[in-house]
């Protein structure tokens, strides 16, 4: 399918409706000819020919037909209007609904300013062609054509002088049309770029702020703003050197019928009624030849934005739903890695990883920062399909699960949270958005929520925004967590959920999350020890491989990374000084960072 083609496919269902808006167009433009032809009859017989009977009559169709021309053209100027605005409504819907089906790879590949711009400005250019373009280059062709019929009609050798200017316009309509398209897949790219200058900026203020950046972000987007006007002046520049040449091509009509006609009614070959028909048909010439420039650019750019729209959403995403997907309504969260690896760029992220984890149990997961730990668990939600080795639920191929069935069995506390523009309530309800309130409680409860809720203002009608403006990390974490509780998932994955909530209160969220563990298999990956030492079985990860695995004390008794980071968090200063790291000697245990881990790691 070509751009184009999918673009009519939207406008497929308004065809009958435009044929007949259309319909109202032919009618308008042949009535446009009406006038013009009694103009010539009153200077002929009512002028010259003194023949005032008629001049009633021939006033009378002249209010008519311009009355009837204006109804014409309110109603299909209606047609198009709506047309185009139901039609864009359902391509946006379209272009969403893909922009849902995409993985996390597309998101990974495109900016967020480029997929607003195809929304927005893209949608913005196939609306205009769709509402004006189309009726404008239908009625202008007609009005030319019909008002050179006209005038052969009335003096032949009048129209064969006016066609001449025919096959240049032709020539230089399509030398612009050439031209200007790059022009506007410039500034496509430009208007891009500048959108994503503007929203990385807002999303990112904070940073900006705290690192006093903007004079030079005001600098980048001085280059931004600066590329796209450039691209509208090249575009413009193009086209502003073609506009003279059409209006140079109208007025030399003008010049024909004043020079020509004017020497046919002096040598008495031409009645002057009949200039006057002819003089008012110019418009009808002139018009279409000074908008063929300004129609050729319209085009372009409508073209340029279908192309635009269709090469973003004809991406097919890598994540598939399997052919006859087995479904299941619930799993028992039984999990199972067989010799999983996963390449991304050819880059090695994770290597022949193997683990069996029962319905239930609870698993932690500890590594240096980038050694793998989240992309383990997008492995598992499908996030990322595995390049090596088969991942299983319930004994499953999650390759052969219902996408919708394995997500909606995991209820997953992202290591980067994000929270919608909406009350607490919803935020956490987001998964079950038709639960009571009472399960919210309980939810917010569990992940020692509900007390700092209960302290705002509005409690749970607190409104957030879309990062959660106004709520700290550790608060924001809590948010996160109580709405994945709520889902009541079989599989809860808890990445980096408490790193910044202090350890008294994730002793609290423990306790509370101890009470429900039967029921779920619990993931927990963490930095700190003391979040996942009561795991029943910890992986251990260190680039890309699990190196240990087990509880808490056969770790320990390994004497390996795990026992290390342990001696180090908790302040085994002895073990820790003969492994080469005096320098953490002091450091409060709980708060070493993982690049700390690594270089333990490294001194090893
Ligand atoms: P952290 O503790 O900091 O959260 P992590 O163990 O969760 O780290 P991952 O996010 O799983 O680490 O990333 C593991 C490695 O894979 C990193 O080097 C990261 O740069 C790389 N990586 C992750 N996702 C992709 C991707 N889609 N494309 C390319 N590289 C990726
Ligand atoms: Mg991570």
């Amino acid at each position: 399918m070509t751009a184009m083609q999918w673009f009519f496919g939207f406008l497929k269902k308004y065809r009958p409706k435009l044929f007949l808006a259309l319909g109202l167009v032919t009618m308008t433009s042949a009535i446009a000819v009406v006038n013009p032809y009694i103009s010539g009859i009153i200077v002929d017989d009512v002028i010259k020919g003194g023949n005032r009977k008629i001049l009633p009559l021939m006033m009378l169709i002249m209010i008519g037909t311009t009355i009837l021309r204006s109804i014409f053209r309110y109603c299909f100027l209606l047609t198009f209007e709506r047309s185009s605005q139901n039609m864009l409504y359902t391509m946006r819907d379209y272009v969403f609904r893909r922009f849902l089906e995409q993985d996390f790879n597309f998101y990974n590949k495109n900016r967020t300013g480029d997929l607003m711009s195809r929304q927005t400005g893209d949608m913005e250019a196939i609306r205009h062609f769709v509402a004006f373009v189309i009726y404008s280059i239908y009625e202008n062709t007609l009005l030319f054509v019909i008002a050179l019929v006209m005038i052969f009609t009335v003096e032949w050798r009048l129209a064969l002088c006016m066609i001449a200017v025919l096959p240049i316009t032709a020539f230089v309509t399509y030398i612009q049309l050439k031209k200007v398209k790059p022009a506007f897949h410039n500034i496509r790219q430009h208007f891009s770029s500048l959108n994503t200058a503007v929203q990385e900026n807002v999303s990112g203020n904070r940073v900006v702020k705290a690192f006093t950046k903007e004079d030079y972000e005001i600098e980048k987007f001085a280059i931004e703003n600066d590329g796209y006007r450039e691209a509208e002046l090249k575009a413009a520049g193009i086209w502003r050197k073609y506009v003279p040449i059409f209006e140079f091509l109208a007025n030399i009509l003008t010049v024909i019928l004043y020079l020509i006609g004017g020497i046919m009614v002096i040598k008495s070959d031409m009645s002057i009624g009949k200039m006057v028909t002819v003089s008012g048909y110019l418009w009808m010439l002139n018009m279409p030849l000074r908008m063929a420039g300004w129609l050729a650019n319209d085009y372009q750019r409508f073209v340029t934005s279908v192309e635009k729209i269709y090469s973003t959403i004809v991406v097919e995403p890598t994540i598939k739903e399997p052919e006859n997907a087995v479904e299941k309504k619930r799993f028992k969260g039984d999990i199972e890695f067989n010799h999983v690896s996963y390449n991304a760029d050819e880059e090695v992220i994770l290597k022949d990883i193997n683990f069996h984890i029962k319905s239930g149990q609870t698993v932690g997961i500890i590594g240096a920062t980038g050694s793998g730990k989240s992309t383990l668990m997008n492995l598992m939600c499908r996030f990322y399909d595995v390049t090596a080795g088969e991942i299983l639920v319930d004994g499953i191929n999650i390759r052969d699960l219902d996408l919708s069935s394995l997500r909606g069995n995991i209820g997953m506390a992202m290591q980067d949270v994000f929270l919608f523009s909406d009350t607490i309530e919803g935020n956490i309800a987001y998964g079950r958005p038709t639960c009571s309130f009472e399960d919210v409680v309980e939810a917010a409860k569990i992940a020692n929520a509900h007390d700092f809720i209960m302290q705002m203002s509005d409690g749970y009608d607190t409104i957030v925004g879309e990062r959660g403006v106004g709520l700290s990390g550790g608060q924001k974490q809590r948010i996160s967590l109580a709405r994945a509780l709520l889902k009541n998932p079989s599989i809860i994955i808890l990445d980096d959920t408490t790193s910044a909530v202090d350890t008294e209160t994730e002793t609290l969220i423990q306790n509370a999350l101890g009470s429900i563990h039967a029921k779920h298999t619990v993931f927990i990956i963490a930095h700190r020890i003391s979040s996942i030492k009561d795991a029943d079985q910890i992986l251990v990860l260190d680039n890309g491989k699990i190196i240990e695995t087990g509880n808490h004390e056969e770790l320990l008794e390994q004497q390996g990374y795990y026992s290390t980071v342990f001696h180090h968090q908790y302040g085994d200063f002895d073990e820790i000084s003969s492994s080469g790291v005096s320098s953490v000697k002091g450091g409060n245990a709980s708060n070493i960072s993982s690049s700390g881990v690594s270089s333990v790691k490294g001194g090893m």
